[in-house]
């Protein structure tokens, strides 16, 4: 596919209309877990899936195309894509990521300090003074997630990236939440780039999986040599249908994202609810940074429940739209309630310090007409009241 092209015909387009052998259009899937050498200690360009293959070759290069890398390596899944970046820290290095991180990020990196293969800092990244001395402390990475989950705290990419490089540090962005169509990391001064492709790059709930995108040519080549070592790179299918997703990205996320613009102006006047995190209200306060690094206001939101604990259960009881589900970043709406599904192995006291209520409600806004959804969450209200009457 030609340079210079937008990155949504490279979205729609990258591979399309490329086969040889039969002029499919769209770029067939290779299953083949080998490949036939072309003659006696000659091998094609492909010899076994697992270091490398057409089909996940395909997405690697959409994805890095997207992200403005030099490449990109496709992992079984954001986790393995995470660990895939740890896996070149040794014993005297320390990495600085946020204390609000994702929560398999936290325990993996808890984990694998305690084990001794790094040390690890949990810092408020919007804290001027607690960054400050974090940097002093001359962390070899630092890792960033904006919006966070499930606050969707906002913070400054190329502030941050600019004090890492000061001290030597290279920088990764979690970009998980917003993916290229409304943020681009690399181009705000990260090295690297962090995806779950579970969520909206391939958008439609059937795939796990990751990828980790270099800014450095060189680094893609070590990385990939790794993940062919340890083995986590992706299977074909996989990455075929997470391409197939990746068509309708930019269409999908700009109508999950008008969605959740509604949701959030909704449940902002509700007297029910005490409190919206939603980058894309004047109110919040990250909105001036999202306004300025990212392209759009993405469609996750949370929002705090005025009754509190007791008021979630009749509220997801009611919702028929919305699946209480964790996950997120597919055509289809979720709900979740954090302290009791995705941040329940945090503990309670690093939810507090978090800021992450028992009254919180997390969702992920799909495609659906946004009248149906605020019906429904309309139907959750309503079953709060119904239940405090009684
Ligand atoms: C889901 C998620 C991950 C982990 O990805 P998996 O595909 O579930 O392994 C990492 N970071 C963020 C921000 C996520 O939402």
């Amino acid at each position: 596919m030609k340079r210079n092209l937008k990155p949504e015909t490279v979205a729609a387009g990258n591979g399309i209309a490329t086969d040889e052998t039969y002029g499919a259009v769209t770029p067939p899937i290779y299953l083949s877990s080998t490949f036939a050498f072309e003659g006696f200690e000659r091998s094609g360009p492909y010899d076994y899936s697992r270091t490398a293959n057409p089909s996940r070759a395909l997405l690697a290069d959409t994805i890095a195309r997207l992200e403005g890398g030099s490449g990109a390596i496709i992992t079984c899944s954001g986790m393995s894509a995470v660990d895939l970046l740890l896996s070149r820290l040794s014993a005297d290095e320390l990495v600085v990521a946020p204390h609000d991180c994702y929560g398999g990020t936290y325990r993996l990196l808890a984990n694998r300090s305690e084990r001794g293969h790094f040390s690890v800092s949990f810092v408020n990244q919007a804290d001027e003074t607690a960054l400050a001395a974090a940097m002093e402390q001359y962390p070899a990475l630092v890792l960033i997630e904006t919006p966070s989950n499930p606050l969707m705290r906002v913070v400054d990419i190329e502030r941050i990236s600019k004090r890492a490089k000061d001290v030597g540090a290279k920088v990764a962005v979690d970009n998980t939440f917003l993916t290229p169509a409304l943020q681009r990391p690399l181009s705000l001064g990260a090295d690297y780039v962090i995806h779950s492709t579970t969520k909206y790059l391939n958008g439609h709930s059937d795939v796990v999986g990751g990828a980790l995108v270099c800014a450095e040519a060189s680094e893609v080549e070590e990385f990939a040599s790794w993940a062919n070592i340890t083995g986590v790179t992706g299977a074909p299918f996989d990455s075929y249908l997470t391409l197939r997703g990746v068509r309708t990205l930019f269409p999908r996320m700009g109508r999950q994202q008008s969605n959740a613009k509604h949701i959030a102006s909704y449940l902002n006047k509700h007297p029910q609810v005490s409190v919206v995190h939603y980058p894309g209200l004047p109110d919040h306060p990250g909105h001036r940074i999202a306004g300025r690094q990212q392209s759009g206001f993405g469609a996750m939101l949370s929002f705090e429940l005025k009754g509190g604990v007791a008021a979630v259960r009749p509220f997801v009881e009611a919702l028929s739209v919305f699946t209480l589900a964790e996950s997120l970043g597919g055509v289809e709406s979720l709900a979740a309630h954090p302290a009791s599904m995705t941040h329940l192995g945090m503990g309670a006291s690093a939810r507090e310090a978090a800021g992450i209520g028992d009254g919180l409600l997390r969702l992920s806004i799909g495609v659906e007409a946004v009248n149906d959804l605020i019906t429904d969450l309309e139907e959750g209200f309503g079953a709060i009241q119904d239940r405090t009457a009684a």
